[in-house]
Order: structure tokens, then C-alpha cells, then sequence
């Protein structure tokens, strides 16, 4: 099974990535945390990119696709299930995906999208933190852990560089602009499932699984 996952920056699509990743046995495929993890490693493309980042900018396409694809043929060759979180991006993101995924026969069984209220988004992000070691996802407005429970409570939690207002809204101008048109792609090529991602994060996740296991 092979699932794409979009909605804006904060709508919680990593929160449901990792779960259903572990619920079904899926390759989490996070392009945020990728780059996160170039960055941190200082490769090239990390250098290049963490400029973008910074400033809630896409990343060109040119060093995008490539990472995305590779990652995603070496999956197809393990016979592993994936899940897309964070990719595609813009429309040429997706018509490239589209057209790598013909030439390999790889099938998207479902698209899903997260829809949430830019304030809600704003409010949910600045008080976002992650844990420096491993990515999971915490919320100071719900969680009052001082460290990840994942690393037994010893990894600090963190704000990524991102998270702070003025580049939440940047991020949701470029989703706007950019991202959100490939709603519209999608809605004419594949069946796309909308879901209220400002429902309780159980409901959200048992929505999404009853959709997946109907597959
Ligand atoms: P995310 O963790 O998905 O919110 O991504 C964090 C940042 O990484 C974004 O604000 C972009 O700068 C960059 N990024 C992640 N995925 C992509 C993508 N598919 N295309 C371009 N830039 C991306």
C-alpha cells in the first residue's frame, strides 16, 4: 500500500504519519525530515537547502525530486509500503511523482488531505516542539513532558527554526500559492479524501485507517 498525505504546514500529517506508519507497517517518507536530517549532517544538499527552511521557502525542485524518487524506487525495490508526508509540494513536484511512478508501476492506493484554519495552524505550531533525537511530535498546549518518551524521557524537546510566526505565515502563503493547487491536480487524476484535521487526533486517525483498510 502506497499513501500520499497533504494539508498545510501543522494540520497534523506527521502526528498521523508516524501512526499509521506503525499501524500498517508503512515507510514513514517525511520530505521535512529529510532535509532536517541533511541539514544536521551539513551534506550539500543540507547546506543548500537550509536557507529555504529558514525563510519558509520550498526548496527548488531540482533537489527535491531526486532525493524523493530515489527514496522512494529503493522502497519499491525492497517490496516495502511507503507513506509521502511533506511531498508533493507544487504541481511540478506532483506531475514528476506522477510520471516516476508510471514508468516503476507504483500505485497510489489513497490520497489523503488534512484540512485546518490558518489560526488554528498558527496556534498549533508555535507551541509545536520535537524531539531533537528522534522527530515525534509534541504540543506544550497538551503535553507537558520536559523530554521525549520515545528516548525514555532523555532527549530534549525542541522549536524548530520554523515554527516561529513570522515563518508559520510565509509557510502558509507558499502552501497556498503553491501547494494547494495540487488539490485540484489530484481531484481530477485520483480519489482524494478531505478529512477536518481540527477533529480530535484519534478521530482523525481512525478515519484514516477505516479509509485505508476499505482499500
Ligand atoms: P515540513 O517539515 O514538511 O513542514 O518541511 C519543512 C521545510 O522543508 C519546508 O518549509 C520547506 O522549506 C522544506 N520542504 C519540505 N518538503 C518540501 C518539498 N516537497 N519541496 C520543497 N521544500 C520542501
Amino acid at each position: 500500500m502506497n499513501v500520499i498525505i497533504m494539508g498545510p504546514p501543522g494540520a497534523g500529517k506527521g502526528t498521523q504519519a508516524e501512526i499509521i506508519c506503525e499501524e500498517l507497517d508503512l515507510a514513514h517518507v517525511s520530505s521535512g525530515d529529510l532535509l532536517r536530517g541533511e541539514v544536521k549532517a551539513k551534506s550539500k544538499l543540507g547546506l543548500e537547502a537550509e536557507g529555504y527552511m529558514k525563510a519558509g521557502e520550498l526548496v527548488p525542485d531540482r533537489l527535491m525530486i531526486n532525493m524523493i524518487l530515489n527514496k522512494v524506487k529503493g522502497l519499491k525495490s525492497e517490496g516495502r509500503g511507503f507513506l509521502l508526508d511533506g511531498f508533493p509540494r507544487n504541481v511540478e513536484q506532483a506531475k514528476a511523482l506522477d510520471a516516476s511512478f508510471q514508468e516503476e508501476s507504483i500505485e497510489v492506493s489513497s490520497l489523503i488531505a488534512l484540512v485546518v484554519d490558518s489560526e488554528e495552524i498558527v496556534a498549533r505550531l508555535t507551541s509545536r516542539r520535537v524531539c531533537g533525537t528522534c522527530n515525534k511530535i509534541f504540543n506544550i498546549r497538551e503535553d507537558s513532558k520536559p523530554g521525549c518518551d520515545k528516548c525514555d524521557g532523555e532527549a530534549p524537546l525542541v522549536k524548530r527554526k520554523d515554527d516561529e510566526e513570522d515563518v508559520i505565515r510565509q509557510r502558509l502563503k507558499v502552501y497556498s500559492e503553491s501547494t494547494e493547487p495540487i488539490l485540484g491536480y489530484y481531484r481530477e487524476k485520483h480519489e482524494l479524501l478531505e478529512i477536518d484535521g481540527s477533529q480530535e487526533k484519534d478521530t482523525i486517525t481512525a478515519l484514516i485507517l477505516k479509509a485505508l483498510k476499505s482499500e
